[in-house]
């Protein structure tokens, strides 16, 4: 099978937005070198010829090659979302084409929802890959998670101090009860931890810091997180858990809001310690 198709441009320094389909954009004629190539079906390419030259012509650009262009551009990385796209006279430059044709490519990348335009401000990339849009509970790894948590949970104990209704201090307790029967049943331990954790963001009535948690909690619970479990929680570490959540319950209860962030960094930075020693 001859592929006509891998010939190989070498003028890249013309532009820095060169690819295949621009390599005669600014000097209107560049040098090349296209390559017939012969794909053998176990794998090896043959180079069948070469000729190299010079394009004498000039080639146009229209809107639909450039909207193609900047959409490579944008799914390849180089323009992450919420970036803004070089304005419309420094890419009609680039181009080499008017400002008209770079204004209709903006809009058919608008349509197809790769970009919005935000007038007085510029073309902002709206598209985001994959990896975007997984859940977070897939691609966060343990020692993420744990930061995270450092982030918000203590500062949710001391606002728990502040806002702890009396009842929610009472069913606060109760989870740590039911944590102290669980020396020795490492799941359920587990399931009342993250319960308990919760408990504590419910104590702040603050509905934002309760949406972080949830999604911390939603991390916790993924699957990958439970063989991780088993191997980390012994009656030894939940005994070590237990006491620090007795001091977090304490301090929340005896309105100590430092004390309470305090215990908490302390329960986490455990946490770290076991669980990032672990994957890392
Ligand atoms: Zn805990």
């Amino acid at each position: 099978m001859i592929d006509c198709t891998k010939y190989q441009p070498i003028c890249n320094h013309f532009s820095p937005y060169f690819d295949q389909k621009f390599w005669v954009w600014r000097k209107r004629k560049c040098h090349y070198i296209l390559r017939v190539i012969v794909s053998y079906a176990d794998g090896r390419d043959i180079v069948l010829f070469q000729i190299a030259g010079e394009l004498p012509g000039m080639m146009t650009v229209n809107a639909s090659d450039i909207a193609t262009h900047l959409r490579q551009q944008i799914s390849s990385g180089r323009f992450a979302a919420q970036d803004r796209l070089p304005p419309e006279r420094v890419l009609a430059e680039q181009y080499g084409v008017a400002r008209g044709t770079v204004r209709q490519a903006l809009r058919q990348l608008e349509q197809s929802q790769f970009v919005e335009r935000r007038p007085g401000s510029g073309t902002y990339v709206t598209f985001s890959d994959g990896e975007a849009e997984r859940p977070i509970s897939e691609i966060t790894r343990p020692r993420e998670l744990v930061d995270a948590r450092f982030a918000v949970e203590p500062q949710m104990c001391r606002l728990a101090v502040l806002h702890a209704t009396a009842a929610e201090l009472d069913s606060l307790r109760a989870h740590f009860e039911r944590m102290e029967g669980c020396e020795h049943d490492s799941a359920t331990f587990a399931d009342v931890d993250e319960e308990f954790h919760m408990a504590i963001a419910r104590c702040t009535q603050n509905p934002m810091i309760l949406w972080m948690m949830r999604q911390i909690h939603e991390t916790r619970s993924h699957a990958q997180w439970g063989r991780m479990r088993e191997l980390t929680l012994n009656p030894e570490i939940i005994r070590v858990y237990n006491q620090q959540h007795r001091q977090i319950i304490d301090s929340i209860a005896q309105r100590d809001p430092e004390g309470a962030a305090d215990a908490m960094k302390k329960h986490l930075a455990t946490a770290r310690q076991t669980l990032v020693g672990l994957a890392d």
